[in-house]
């Protein structure tokens, strides 16, 4: 099992930190180059979803890491990762990979009131702790995608086939069910 950090702008370090208590071998993907490696799995972390769509853009990393995931790639999403896999933002703004059929509401909970911790169902997992940070929140899903978890009424986790997408940060409250849910597909 090897996974793969897009670690162009964001919390990419929390990522590597998870993957590291978790025993989990792992590299950076910084250019087009670095998807040449062998990988099990993709991670896709929180940050400024506009900054990494465009640094994905001009590296030339948005059409291959695209396919990939169209391919059957294991790929997590988190919080702008949830973003850039959006297929559609409710705001009108262009998507970016566009491979996860839901519609993405970015800042929903505002920029400054924004940031919260909170407990909810997770999938079959039961309650996990979720810490939201400027997040956006899933204002609908297409066919065949599962709600994994909802926050006040409002979805925060989803799974489609190969791509899993969470608003929450789980690498910030060290929760491994997240990423056994991703690595599990990963076989
Ligand atoms: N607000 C950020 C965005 O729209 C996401 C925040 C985060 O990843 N913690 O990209």
């Amino acid at each position: 099992m090897k996974a793969a950090v897009l670690a162009l702008q964001g919390a990419f370090a929390e990522q590597e930190h998870m993957l590291g208590e978790m025993g989990v071998e792992y590299f950076e993907i910084r250019r087009k180059q670095d998807l040449g490696q062998e990988f099990d799995a993709l991670i896709l972390p929180g940050g400024e979803s506009t900054v990494m769509g465009k640094l994905m853009r001009e590296l030339g990393l948005m059409e291959p890491i695209r396919e990939k995931i169209k391919n059957g790639l294991p790929v997590l999403g988190t919080c702008a990762g949830l973003i850039l896999l959006a297929g559609e933002l409710s705001d009108g703004e262009a998507p970016h990979l566009a491979t996860l059929p839901v519609t993405v509401k970015r800042n929903a909970y505002g920029r400054q009131l924004g940031s919260f911790r909170t407990e909810a169902a997770f999938g079959k997992t039961g309650e996990i702790p979720m810490v939201f940070i400027r997040a956006p929140y899933i204002e609908k899903t297409g066919e065949g995608v599962e709600v994994l978890a909802k926050v006040d009424g409002h979805i925060v986790a989803v799974r489609y086939k190969n791509q899993i997408g969470v608003s929450f940060h789980p690498e910030l409250a060290g929760v491994r069910s997240v990423y056994e849910m991703l690595f599990a597909k990963a076989g």
